[in-house]
């Protein structure tokens, strides 16, 4: 098997391990100075850094290519399951004089503050594990995307500085999101804030921070009070018209199309929507208003823009979507992700604790247990899988 070169890796091999650490030493001087001349202080920046090498493994995640794009039911599935519902339906209750006032100060929602807390770190459960100083200084000085990263070092360096967060605290993805509100180093400095009034924005260790640093993330990027962010329409059969968050018509023109809301009634709403279509016209679609795009501004993703609102949705006591995905094998959440594990654990496999996360491990188990039944072999979680494991199971 080839193994894949990281950069430092290969860096290392041109010129030798004593040479690579000489170059990270000189990328770090040059991070120095632009640091000095950002407001960060000579001893701060010294006292992180001492003693930092590169970390390869954030090399390698940042060069991992996932091995197939997750069909958006499989991702909605295990996004806005029923635990998460649950979980965030506690949450509403336990903070619901905190989310109140973030209702009262940023005109946000509490149902969409909460599902952003719940996509984004499972409400604080999963932050990530990884220093970020040692991660941004990795992949400010290896890669494409230097520039960016170093700006995002200078940030966390400030934020050390002010003592928002502790150092111990600062820790996240490989990319430099952290804290409950998963925000980067530089969003955190423009758009966080103390909400319990400590007189700290800790967005990892105070919940009203992460909370109330969420809403005004959200108002703004351009948060409409009161608005809806869309809401599930139906087409008309062999539907082939526009389509897209960003192609944006008037009501009147959607209606034209033979666009209609659920029960039938008249399309309502404010301004311009986008029609999104995240599996096609012959699955769910949805009228998307500008509080969708407040929301897409999060994360740069519709998939992960629909899993939050439809997550509100589901806190508001709505239901699941009226159009199935086209699909005859739907996604799992994650107890059922779980009971796969389990299941395959049941049969041999070396999986360590069930977690519901499918990752490389599950999936080759997974392979393995559809080769041996003849089955299509993708390595996914599905319902089908499921249905089989079970079956051989009982079998058994
Ligand atoms: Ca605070």
């Amino acid at each position: 098997m080839i193994r894949h070169l990281t950069l430092i890796g290969s860096l290392a091999l041109a010129c030798g391990t004593a040479c690579a650490d000489a170059r990270f030493a000189a990328c770090l001087a040059e991070i120095r100075a632009q640091a000095l001349a950002a407001g960060v202080e000579a001893r701060t920046f010294d006292a992180a850094v001492a003693e930092l090498t590169p970390d390869e493994s954030v090399i390698q995640a940042m060069q991992s290519q996932p091995e197939f794009k997750a069909h958006i039911w499989d991702y909605l599935a295990g996004l806005v399951d029923e635990q998460r519902v649950a979980d965030g339906k506690a949450r509403l209750e336990e903070w619901s004089e905190v989310l109140a006032q973030a209702e009262q100060k940023f005109g946000v929602d509490r149902y969409t503050i909460v599902a952003v807390w719940g996509v984004e770190s499972d409400f604080g459960r999963i932050m990530g594990t990884r220093p970020l100083v040692r991660s941004l200084a990795t992949v400010s000085c290896a890669g494409s995307r230097q520039r960016f990263f170093r700006g995002e070092l200078v940030a966390t360096l400030r934020i050390l500085q002010s003592g928002d967060v502790t150092p111990e605290a600062l820790v996240g993805s490989w990319a430099g999101a952290f804290g409950q509100t998963q925000f980067m180093p530089t969003t955190f400095q423009r758009l966080a804030v103390d909400f319990d009034g400590d007189g700290r924005r800790d967005i990892v260790g105070s919940v009203p921070d992460a909370l109330g640093s969420t809403a005004n993330y959200l108002r703004r990027a351009g948060w409409a009070t009161g608005a809806p962010w869309g809401y599930e329409v139906r087409l008309p059969a062999g539907y082939a018209g526009p389509a897209g968050r960003r192609n944006k018509q008037s009501l009147a023109q959607w209606a034209a199309l033979g666009i209609t809301r659920l029960d039938g009634r008249p399309l309502d709403g404010p301004g311009q929507p986008g029609l999104l279509l995240p599996a096609g016209a012959k699955g769910p679609a949805f009228l998307v208003f500008r509080n969708f795009d407040a929301i897409y501004s999060y994360n740069a993703a519709e998939s992960y823009g629909l899993a939050i609102a439809h997550l509100s949705d589901r806190l508001r006591g709505g239901g699941p979507f009226a159009t199935p995905w086209p699909t005859d094998d739907p996604g799992l959440g994650r107890a059922e992700r779980r009971e796969v594990q389990q299941r395959l654990i049941e049969l041999g496999h070396d999986l360590g604790q069930p977690d519901g996360v499918i990752g490389p491990r599950t999936q080759a188990a997974i392979r393995d247990f559809q080769s041996a039944r003849g089955l299509p072999v993708d390595g996914r979680a599905g319902m089908r899988l499921l249905r089989a494991l079970r079956e051989g199971a009982a079998k058994r």
